[in-house]
């Protein structure tokens, strides 16, 4: 019998479900949007209802051979108390507040696991992924935040108040742009999507990032300019990080990153330079492996692979 895991990818607009074998590799899709408008009561029952599609197909056991659906994992956006279940709050989900998440899920009798989104996709690269076999793994997602996950001895580090990997809030600029965290200045605030969108408009250089990155790539060398400057700004911020946690790879994804080498490139020239001379060359940066179903494949990957968490 095929010992497969349901994940759960909850976003602001979408909730992503899957099946997923013991490879990675997701067997069943399905989708629906999410209502969060309605609240999370609301939220929860689409949730509930995608899970149970997904569990109907895994009855039908296609080809004789039975699916043995082994955990339910749910990755959901912002900070999360994983152990208590309970979702603390999330930008994108208006009235998540200390909302219990896994009572929705109890009676289905599955062993039930939860984290942080940007923590499943990196948990599903360390496992699936382009971090396989790399035990000290640091992922940072750049797009309408930045994000990381951070795996240390081939576990899932979440620190003491599973708060650890707020890569995003580093101070890098002093009395700079006001961040959703309340500080000013963020890693976050200056080179997230919406904070490049915001740089580039302030030059007069496009209403977005990739209208920035399309010129950029059109060889405008204002634009070039600015590109240079906002991937100084990102090396300096994953240096950082590197030159605390000391990981052997550096995987970056998120919807910004999918521009490619026009960013990564400069990128990763800035970041080479900003970390410790002992250090550089030592932890390579690269795209992530999984791009739209890394919150699905990750949230599965909770359970099937030993995903003991180390705080
Ligand atoms: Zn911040």
């Amino acid at each position: 019998m095929a010992r497969v895991a349901i994940g759960i990818d909850l976003g602001g607009t979408k909730i992503l479900g899957g099946i997923v074998d013991s490879e990675g590799r997701i067997l069943a899709e399905r989708r629906r949007p999410t209502p969060a408008q309605e609240g999370p009561e609301a939220v929860l029952m689409a949730v509930r209802a995608v899970v149970d599609e997904l569990l109907a197909v895994t009855k039908k056991a296609p080809d004789g051979d039975p699916l043995e659906v082994i955990g339910l994992g749910l990755g959901i956006p912002g900070p999360v108390d994983a152990e208590r279940g309970i979702s603390r709050f999330s930008p994108n989900l208006p009235g998540f507040s200390n909302t219990p998440i896994l009572p929705a899920f109890a009676d289905l009798g599955l062993p039930l696991a939860m984290q942080n989104d940007v923590r499943c996709h990196a948990w599903g690269e360390r496992c699936f992924g382009a971090g396989r076999s790399i035990d000290d793994l640091l992922l940072v997602t750049i797009g309408t935040g930045i994000g990381s996950g951070i795996i240390l001895g081939g576990k899932l580090y979440t620190g003491g108040s599973g708060m650890a990997g707020e890569i995003g809030h580093i101070q890098l600029v002093t009395d700079g742009p006001l961040c959703g965290c309340g500080n000013r200045g963020c890693l976050e605030a200056i080179a997230s999507g919406p904070a490049i969108g915001r740089r580039a408009q302030a030059a007069g250089l496009g209403a977005s990032a990739r209208a920035l990155f399309d010129r950029a790539h059109a060889g405008d060398p204002e634009a070039g300019a600015l590109l240079e400057e906002i991937a100084a700004d990102l090396g300096r911020g994953l240096a950082t990080a590197v030159n605390i946690l000391n990981p052997g790879r550096l995987l970056l994804g998120g919807g910004v990153v999918a521009v490619g080498e026009l960013l990564l490139g400069p990128v990763r020239r800035h970041y080479e330079a900003a970390l410790m001379p002992v250090v550089r060359g030592y932890c390579p940066l690269l795209p992530a492996h999984l791009v739209e179903e890394a919150g699905v494949v990750g949230a599965a990957a909770l359970h099937l692979a030993t995903a003991t968490v180390r705080s």
